[in-house]
Order: C-alpha cells, then structure tokens, then sequence
C-alpha cells in the first residue's frame, strides 16, 4: 500500500459467475476501478457465487480473464462469497439475537397462498407477518418437522432514501419493502443479506453497480442499519443500449468481452471505448487510462442510458492501432501469423506493418494484410476478378514483367519501372496500379503499389504476377 493510498475510499465490483463477464459488467468493473482509483482508493473485486447451481468455474475465469485484459486488478485478495458461510451464520445468529431477525415457520404454500391474494387483490405481495414478533404479540405454535426460513424484521414504518451519486435523491417506504427471507430453510443465506454484510467487512465506502440493483439498495441499507453499520454511497449505472435502442443484447454483437480480444481490439481501445458508454470529460473522445484516472469525476456520469456503437469502437480502435509503436504492433501480430504456419521475418513484418497501421481498424486486420506477403497463392475476390483482364492490361503487365525482370530491387528502381510504363504506354498511374494491386494482392485497394511491390519482393511480384495472366488466359 503506498503512502497515497487513500483507505477511505473502498470499491468493489461484484459479479456473478454465471456467466461471462459482459460489456454491462466490464463497465461496471472499469468504473468502480476508476473511481476507486482516482480517489486514490482501494479497488477490490468479490466474487458472489452463492447461487452454486448456476456459478462455474469457467465463468470465474472469464471475469478474471476480461480484467486483466483490461488492466482491471484487485487490490487486495479477491473474496469469494462461498468461503464466507461461516460469517454469514454468525451474523444471521446475532440478528436473531437482537430481534432484528426471525425464524418464518410459513410453509412454501401458505406464502403461494399470500401471492395469490396479492394477485387477486392487485397489491404488492407481501408476506403477512404470521411469525413476525411484536410486543405482546402472542405467537403461532411451532409446527414440528419444518426448517424455518430467517427473515429481516424490516421496519414497518418511515422511509429509507439515499442520494445516488448517479441518480439524485431516491426513497422507498419502508412499508413496501416487505420482511425479507435472509435465511433459507436449509440455512443457505440469500442474496440481499449477503452483499450487505460482505460490504460491511470489507469496508466499501462506494458501490457502483447497475441501476437493475435500485429495488436491492433499500434492504441492503435496512439490513446495514439494523448492525449500526456505517452506510456505502451509492450509484446506480444506467444500462446500455444496442445500436436499435433495446437493451443491449447477443443480438447486437459479441457480448463477451474476451471476443474482442480475439476479433483484434487492443486492451486501451477497449477501456476508452467503455469509459464513453456513460461518462464524458468535455468532448474528449481519446484519452489514456492515466487521464480517465485523472479526470473520473463521478459528476460526469450520466443519468440516462447510454448506446453502444460499434462503429464508434472501430474508429477508436484504429486511432490505437495506428498511435501503436510497430514494435508492440509486430509483438501482437506475429504469433496470429505464426499460428496460420507462416515464418514471417521480425524486419520485413514491421515494414508490412508500418504500411497497413494507417488503414486497419484491427489487428485481425493487420495480420490478414500481411499474410497476403507471405501466401504462396493468393486469391482474387470475385467481384474484381473480371476487372483488369482487357488486352490491354495484359500487354502493360507483360511489359511490366520484362522491364521489371532486369532491375535492382530498389524503391527508385521500382518507380522507374512503373515510370517508364506509364510514359511508353501513354496511360495514367491507376491504370497501371490497379491491375499490380489486384495480379499481386487480389485486392483493388493497398497502400502504395511501389512499396507493396518491395515488400512483396522481386521473386514474388513476377511468380505472382505469371500466374495471375495464366489464370486468366483460361477466364
Ligand atoms: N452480483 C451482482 C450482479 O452480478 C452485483 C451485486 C452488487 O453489485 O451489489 O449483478
């Protein structure tokens, strides 16, 4: 812990591992962090598995893997809520003694019955204090052979309120709230009473979560105050849209976050793109992870529902991309091309690179640009396959070939090849350009068509380019 650590300030992001960790969850996640953060705070992540039927193993991992993708890290031990029993019957024990808590002897069918009436009635359903002790309150007879569940003695009147530090001033009448089951009937606590009391010991000052936790903040705040504890801040994140203004779903793209990782997008594109789905600093759409450090002030996030925006992630992406030093770009490209079975050269790699950074919105983009160097064969889209294959063009390759056979593999021999075409044939550079971009790469669009051509390297601009008018002697 250095000196500026500032211990009041306590963070936590806690997910449930029941499935992987979503663009909703690493924004909650990259949020809390950054404010934790920026108050010089502790960020710490908990693990709410609880509901053991649905947490898995792999679930677990993709959380962590997603954070530390994103540069996300806990500060101090992760804390899982399935090592914490022990605590949680400790205190459930401790409420029952001070009458905060109760056992409910009500079977699952009496409180069915409740709901149905509820229903009928079009009230809220409510369980109807059967069990609830009160002063002079003469009890039910204990019915043998029934676990009880334990409920929360909420209090019956007054009003719980906080002020969101997303939302403004939120109320709930405690008469709303119900008395809520803290307690299975096999002892397994539930939800509510768990996140409270795992923010009570680990000290969290600030919870960020979404706003689909707004009905849960109420009774977490009851169950706090009945252990005069102190009460966190709390902030509720509106949720994200898709691009069609519903909330943000598989439908919309890849929902995991580790997908992008693997469609290409670089870590920092990332953590910027999500830190806008929310929040702003004036108009500063590209910032690093030091300046939304620096700059997450929590005023600035925004209360009504942000959209997602592919289109807007490529864009920062590619801004990445092409502020990335080409070493860093060859380190992250080289094993995706190495994985496809090809050797590519530390030096000419770069080079490719430092051509195609300008253009790619990914990396997946980058290493598919330079593989066409490295192919044997390589193949010509359909929709441009029939372009280029005029007499004419064929003579101008032809002669391409013969002048380019004889010269020094030079940029300024290379131009003077292409130079000479141009002049002899009277034509304009496209005319020669396109027909080279599309014989040696099978694409209609490159960077320059001399440095595609010294890259590609003699041997295989005329292999390539002998082949392609052979394959299309036979169109
Ligand atoms: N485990 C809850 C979830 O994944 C979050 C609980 C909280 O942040 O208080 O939605």
């Amino acid at each position: 812990m250095n000196s500026y650590t500032n211990n009041n300030v306590r963070v936590r992001f806690a997910p449930s591992p029941t499935g992987f960790l979503h663009l909703g969850g690493a924004r909650t996640a990259l949020f809390s962090w950054a404010f934790a953060k920026h108050n010089n705070g502790i960020f710490l992540l908990r693990i709410e598995d609880t509901d053991i039927k649905r947490s898995t193993k792999e679930a677990i991992k993709s959380i962590m893997d997603g954070m530390t993708w994103l540069g996300i890290i806990s500060d101090e031990e992760i804390v899982y809520q399935t090592q914490r029993m022990e605590r949680y019957r400790e205190l459930l024990k401790k409420m029952l003694n001070e009458g905060n808590a109760y056992y409910c002897y009500s079977s699952a069918e009496e409180i069915d019955k409740m709901r149905e009436e509820a229903r009928k009635n079009e009230t809220k359903p409510k369980y109807d204090g059967t069990w609830r002790p009160e002063l002079n309150k003469i009890m039910p007879n204990i019915p043998k052979d029934r676990n009880p569940t334990i409920r929360f003695k909420n209090p019956s009147t007054g009003i719980v309120t906080w002020n969101d530090m997303v939302k403004g001033r939120i109320s709930f009448k405690n008469e709303e709230l119900d008395d809520l089951v803290i307690a299975r009937s096999d002892g397994t606590p539930t939800y509510n009473f768990c996140v409270a009391i795992d923010d009570l010991d680990m000290g969290i000052s600030h919870v960020l979560r979404g706003d689909d936790h707004v009905n849960n903040t109420p009774r977490q705040i009851n169950i706090l105050k009945s252990l005069n504890a102190k009460i966190p801040e709390y902030g509720h994140l509106p949720m994200i849209l898709g691009t069609d203004g519903e909330k943000l779903s598989k439908r919309h793209g890849a929902m995991n976050i580790m997908e992008y990782k693997s469609k290409g997008y670089l870590p920092e594109a990332m953590v910027n793109y999500l830190a806008r789905l929310g929040w702003s600093h004036n108009n500063d759409e590209i910032f690093n992870t030091r300046q939304l450090i620096d700059w997450f002030d929590i005023k600035h996030l925004s209360k009504s529902p942000s959209q997602w925006d592919p289109k807007k992630l490529d864009w920062i992406n590619s801004y990445y991309i092409k502020h990335t030093d080409t070493h860093n770009l060859v380190n992250m490209v080289m094993p995706m091309i190495t994985a496809r079975n090809y050797e590519p050269n530390e030096n000419d790699l770069g080079s490719i690179i430092d051509l195609f950074k300008e253009r790619s919105t990914t990396l997946n983009q980058l290493a598919e640009n330079a593989i066409i160097f490295y192919k044997e064969t390589i193949n010509i889209a359909d929709d441009i396959k029939n372009k280029c294959t005029d007499d004419q063009t064929i003579q101008l390759i032809r002669k391409f070939i013969s002048i380019a056979n004889n010269v020094d593999w030079k940029i300024e021999e290379i131009d003077r090849v292409i130079k000479t075409i141009i002049t002899e044939n009277n034509i304009t550079m496209k005319q020669i350009a396109l027909p080279l971009r599309i014989y040696l790469t099978g694409e209609a669009n490159t960077p320059s068509i001399n440095k595609v051509l010294l890259l590609l390297g003699k041997e295989k601009v005329l292999s390539r380019l002998r082949k392609t008018l052979d394959n299309y002697k036979q169109l």
